[in-house]
C-alpha cells in the first residue's frame, strides 16, 4: 500500500465543527475521501472486519455511483463530454449552494497542453467559463502574446474546483476532494502532452502535497504518467508584476514549449 501525507483531509474539518454533522454530508465527504484516496494511489484501507458490508449487497441510491463503479469507471478513460455528462448538476460538495453554473472547462478537448487553475471567480461563474476575468486575460496574453500560440485550439483550460468559492476565498480541502475524481478524468481524457498547474492549490493538489509555488515554479513533474509543470498563478502575477516574476513565467512557458516541441 502507498504510504504519505494526504493533501486533503476533509475530516480534520469536523475536528472545529461544534455541530453534529448530517449522516447525508457524512457520506458524502466520506466517499469523496475514498475516491480521493484511490485517486492519489491507495488500494486498499485498514479496517476492523465487523465494519465490512459487502457492497454487492447494498444497493446504491437512485441516481448515485457506488465507489467501485466510479473507479471502474474512472479506469476507463472517458471522453470529455461522457465525463462532463457525469458531473451533472452537481451537487456533491457545498459550492453547489452559491454557484451560478458549473465552470467545467474550455478549449481544444484534444490540446497538447492543459492549464489547470484554482477555481472560477465571479465573471467565470457568469459565463460559465474558465480565465474569463482579469486573470483570464493575463493567461490568453501569457498562451497567445508569450508562446505564440492559440488558447481556443492549442490548449484546453480548467481547474481543481468547479464551481466558485464564495467571495473568492481559497477552495476548502473537502471541496477539492469532490471536485478530484472530475479533474483527473478530465486530464485522462484530453491526455495532453504537458499540464500547467497555476498556482499553489493547484500544483498541491496535482501532486497530492502542499507546494511552495515560488520555490518549486519552474520545476518538471509527472502526473498519471504526463509532464506537469509548475508555475505562477496569473493573479499573483497581477498582484506582484515584478520583472523576477514575469521572468519566471517566461522561463517556464519556455521550458513548457521545449517539451511540446520534442
Ligand atoms: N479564473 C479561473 O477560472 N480560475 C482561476 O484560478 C482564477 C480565475
Amino acid at each position: 500500500m502507498r504510504k504519505g501525507l494526504f493533501y486533503f483531509r476533509p475530516f480534520a474539518i469536523l475536528t472545529f465543527n461544534m455541530e453534529t454533522p448530517k449522516r447525508e454530508h457524512l457520506v458524502r465527504d466520506l466517499k469523496n475521501y475514498l475516491i480521493h484516496l484511490k485517486d492519489v494511489g491507495y488500494t486498499e484501507i485498514p479496517c476492523e472486519t465487523e465494519l465490512i458490508v459487502d457492497a454487492q449487497q447494498v444497493p446504491a441510491p437512485s441516481g448515485s455511483h457506488s465507489l467501485s463503479q466510479s473507479n471502474s469507471e474512472m479506469a476507463n478513460n472517458k471522453s470529455l463530454a461522457a465525463v462532463q455528462k457525469e458531473l451533472g448538476d452537481c451537487t456533491r460538495c457545498k459550492l453547489s449552494e452559491g454557484r451560478k453554473t458549473i465552470v467545467f472547462g474550455s478549449g481544444n478537448p484534444n490540446a497538447d497542453l492543459v492549464f489547470v487553475g484554482e477555481g472560477p471567480g465571479a465573471d467565470e461563474d457568469e459565463q460559465g467559463l474558465p480565465f474569463v476575468g482579469r486573470a483570464g486575460k493575463k493567461l490568453t496574453e501569457i498562451i497567445e502574446k508569450g508562446m505564440g500560440l492559440s488558447r481556443e485550439k492549442d490548449t484546453y483550460i480548467c481547474n481543481i474546483v468547479k464551481c466558485r468559492p464564495p467571495g473568492n476565498r481559497d477552495p476548502e480541502p473537502d471541496e477539492i476532494a469532490a471536485c478530484n475524481p472530475f479533474l483527473i478524468q478530465q486530464l485522462k481524457a484530453i491526455k495532453p502532452k504537458v499540464i500547467v498547474a497555476l498556482g499553489k492549490p493547484a500544483s498541491s493538489t496535482l501532486l497530492g502535497r502542499p507546494v511552495p509555488i515560488t520555490k518549486e515554479r519552474g520545476t518538471w513533474h509527472e502526473y498519471a504518467g504526463i509532464k506537469l509543470m509548475l508555475t505562477l498563478h496569473p493573479s499573483y502575477l497581477i498582484r506582484f508584476y515584478t520583472l523576477e516574476n514575469r521572468k519566471a513565467v517566461h522561463e517556464d512557458m519556455k521550458k513548457v514549449l521545449r517539451e511540446l516541441k520534442k
